[in-house]
């Protein structure tokens, strides 16, 4: 069984596979560790990934970018009807007030679910690694936004289903990151010395010191078997939870844990956590984020910027123009990157960007070097008279900096850490490379922020080796991840006596996963509303999660509310829901009578208390500990009398569940079952480009070989009439037989062969017959 963990980005996605040496990750069809999430549509297929990037402006309608961000929202979500006022293609309002994408999809317009997207892009990310693996896979750990809310999450579990993907684990960005720092040096790092190390030995070798190269050599070949031996072992250490299983220096678990930072900030978010590690756990104390902060938002500055002074300098208008719009973001994204890695000026020239108008610009930017060392620092130094427009870019930029600061300062805030707590803080995604933010970063934490992570990798990676502690093939060191709840989520329910109860459930920063057992005194069913308690914390525009209804419930023979357990759960995804309920009963064994539980004094005013659950071995998840105040002194004292005839008996009771925005069993299955079809549909799609192209390519050849080569083996006629045959076909291809059905291409491959084929035998034959007259010559 395949260990795979994807790292699914709003920009681009990566592959990491569990091998037994190690974690390592994949390259697409075109030799590319990062596929980027775009699914483009056409009258015929569909590609995905890099071929789908190709597409991004010519096919733009039916070009689905950006799309992580739109799952599991409703349609009417201010954030979603102000992303579509930048979104090339359409949006619609699904059946379940969703949102869907209307493209046009082999000649019918269609509507596809953010799900069925996202399931697409899986189906790529799942075809990737068979190709790569050479077997099928399904178990899989998918990487999801720390700050997803139930239905998002809700969705990406529907995704993988669509992409006949079993999700192991819904993985939360930055704990994904955390469990695969590296201890070591970096593998990259490794290599390059190693290169160093080989381009010395070619230099001794082009001298042609020939005395001294045996000598060279003899520790050339021990320093690469020690390279490699190394290389290996710092795969295993990221593949066994790098920062826990085998390091060795971790606090022991009675001591004070190490304190680690981890910021993600990619295309689309920030995400920041705080984590504890200890010889053999890690414990993520909180987590903070901006969902709307990330590098597109500097693309977005970048692009205003320049659509404005094109609107002056040039007279266009970009922003009427999907094409140009498109370009011109693109152009900036490049610019943003560039401006990172390098200072001064940078220019940004695209040729006919409208109304065939060549356009330039130029942005400058302070040494990145020197903006490492703080984003304050620029700002007192006046580096010479060029100062107010080197700084274009840092000033262009500052009120989105600002905004990096305060994740960073909320997480010490309600980590409860000061500075001087933390040991270092690692940095992955693509934008935590401008300098400017790594130097906001560096500033607000004071001290300098690791790079050891690969920025690009680290979530894959960890995902990878999340899948391989929960793959039963794979032996990895028992570590335990305890992953905290970004948001609190409380209960509410109706009394016996109509009143309302509520109770916060799960406070935020709660421990997941977890369990915890509640108890009611109830007559007859009952609902229970989950809900997320504050609508300041999420960043979703409901708050619902759903109602649970426990059924056939019934008074005790005494008619008082019977005792019903229900046991709630915080679930490996993140997800939370009612996975068990149970009415309490008593057996009086001198009777072998049934008797109901004594409800508390104050049974008529029911109010639950978590209660203690066993913990299994090896299980990840954590419980919360018996409540002793479970069972009031006054009740307790009355059931020691009968403690001693009285046997209880605790009997499952029917409960279902409402979930808010649901996506059924059977939704799933029909998306699977449309997501299957156009599997098929794209797999003889590429057939018959196969089919086309073989029948092309044999076209070319032949009428190539048939007037060189072959020319011997044919006569004239022959010659002239197939060559007609050939040309005729040659323009066939062009036009009426452009769009054929896959079988036409290969009839037609199959006559001309009927031709071309004896003259091929012919001249084979001859080319083969010196070689056969030397061999019998020879053994005569
Ligand atoms: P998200 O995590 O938000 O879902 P993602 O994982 O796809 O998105 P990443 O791949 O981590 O995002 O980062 C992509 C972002 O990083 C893009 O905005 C890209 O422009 C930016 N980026 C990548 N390299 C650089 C660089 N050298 N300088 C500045 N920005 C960069
Ligand atoms: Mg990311």
């Amino acid at each position: 069984m395949s260990v795979i963990g994807y790292d699914l980005g709003n920009l681009s996605c990566y592959i990491a596979v569990a091998r037994q040496g190690g974690i390592e990750t994949i390259a697409n069809e075109f030799s590319d560790r990062n596929t980027p999430c775009i699914v483009s549509l056409t009258s015929k297929e569909r590609s995905i990934g890099s071929a789908a990037k190709t597409q991004i402006i010519s096919n733009y309608k039916n070009t689905i970018s950006n799309f992580k961000r739109l799952l599991g929202r409703p349609f009417d979500d201010p954030f979603v009807q102000n992303e579509m006022k930048d979104l090339p293609y359409k949006l619609s309002r699904t059946a379940d007030g969703g949102v869907g994408v209307r493209v046009k999809y082999a000649g019918e317009d269609v509507e596809f679910s953010m799900a069925q997207v996202c399931g697409m892009l899986l189906t790529k990310l799942r075809s990737i690694t068979e190709v790569n693996l050479k077997k099928p896979v399904q178990d899989c750990v998918l990487s999801v936004p720390s700050f997803f809310s139930e239905v998002q999450r809700r969705n990406l579990l529907a995704a993988a289903r669509i992409a006949n993907l079993n999700c192991l684990r819904l993985f939360n960005d930055t704990t994904a990151g955390k469990i695969s720092t590296p201890c070591f040096p970096d593998p990259a790092y490794l290599l390059t010395f190693f290169q160093i190390t080989k381009i010395f030995i070619i230099f001794f070798q082009i001298t042609k010191l020939s005395i001294i190269l045996p000598w060279l050599l003899k520790p050339k070949f021990k320093f690469h078997h020690m390279l490699s031996k190394n290389y290996v072992s710092n795969i295993t250490y990221i593949m066994a939870l790098a920062y826990g299983i085998y390091k060795q220096d971790l606090p022991a678990a009675e001591e004070k844990p190490r304190i680690i930072i981890f910021v993600d900030m990619g295309h689309s978010s920030l995400q920041v956590a705080a984590v504890a590690f200890n010889k053999g756990k890690l414990k993520v104390l909180a987590t903070s984020f901006d969902p709307y902060l990330g590098g597109r938002d500097f693309d977005r500055l970048l692009f205003n910027h320049f659509a404005d002074l094109f609107k002056d300098k040039y007279r266009i208008d970009v922003r009427t123009n999907k094409r140009a719009e498109l370009r011109l973001l693109i152009e900036c994204e490049k610019l943003k990157k560039q401006l990172s890695s390098n200072s001064g000026r940078m220019t940004l020239n695209i040729e006919c960007l409208m109304d065939d108008k060549d356009v330039q610009g130029a942005m400058t930017s302070l040494n990145s070097c020197l903006c490492i060392y703080g984003w304050g620092l620029f700002n007192c130094y006046s580096f010479n008279h060029d100062y107010i427009i080197r700084t274009d870019f840092e000033a262009l930029c500052a009120p989105l900096i600002q905004r990096v600061e305060k994740p960073l300062r909320t997480i010490l805030q309600d980590a409860k850490l000061q500075s001087q707590d933390i040991t270092s803080i690692e940095i992955v995604g693509g934008a935590t490379r401008m300098p400017a933010v790594k130097s906001t970063i560096a500033e607000v934490f004071g001290m300098k922020v690791s790079t050891t992570l690969n920025a690009d990798e680290a979530v894959a990676r960890g995902c990878a080796l999340q899948c391989a502690m929960l793959s039963p093939t794979f032996k990895v060191r028992d570590f335990t991840v305890i992953d905290c709840t970004p948001y609190s989520i409380s209960l509410s329910w109706i009394a016996p006596m109509g009143e309302e109860g509520d109770m916060e459930i799960f406070p935020q920063f709660h421990p997941a996963p977890f369990s915890k057992m509640l108890s009611f005194y109830r007559k007859e069913p009952f609902a229970l509303q989950a809900r997320y308690t504050n609508a300041e914390q999420i960043h979703y525009p409901c708050q619902d999660i759903g109602k649970f209804c426990i059924d056939n419930v019934t008074p005790n023979q005494e008619g008082d509310g019977s005792k019903i357990k229900v046991k709630v759960r915080l679930n490996i995804h993140g997800l939370f829901s009612v996975i068990q309920a149970s009415i309490v009963e008593k057996v009086c064994l001198y009777s072998n009578l049934l008797c109901t539980t004594q409800a508390p004094v104050d049974n008529q005013t029911p109010n639950p208390e978590p209660m203690g659950e066993s913990t299994s071995p090896g299980d990840t998840e954590n419980k919360e500990n018996t409540n002793a105040n479970n069972v009031k002194p006054s009740t307790e004292a009355a059931e020691k009398v009968e403690k001693k005839k009285v046997k209880v008996k605790s009997k499952d009771l029917p409960f279902h569940s409402q979930l808010y925005m649901n996506i059924t069993e059977q939704e799933i299955q029909h998306m699977f079952e449309v997501e299957n079809k156009m599997i098929m549909n794209d797999k003889l799609e590429c057939e018959t480009s196969e089919a086309k192209n073989l029948l092309e390519e044999y076209v070319y050849d032949m009428r190539g070989k048939l007037f060189d080569k072959y020319e011997g083996y044919t006569t004239e006629q022959d010659r002239t009439e197939f060559g007609k045959i050939l040309e005729a076909t040659e323009h066939w291809l062009y036009e009426d037989g452009e769009d054929e059905m896959k079988a036409v291409y290969v009839d037609k491959l199959a006559q001309l062969k009927q031709v071309g084929n004896p003259i091929l035998r012919r001249y084979t034959e001859a080319q083969a017959r010196p070689a056969a007259f030397e061999q019998l010559g020879g053994a005569l």
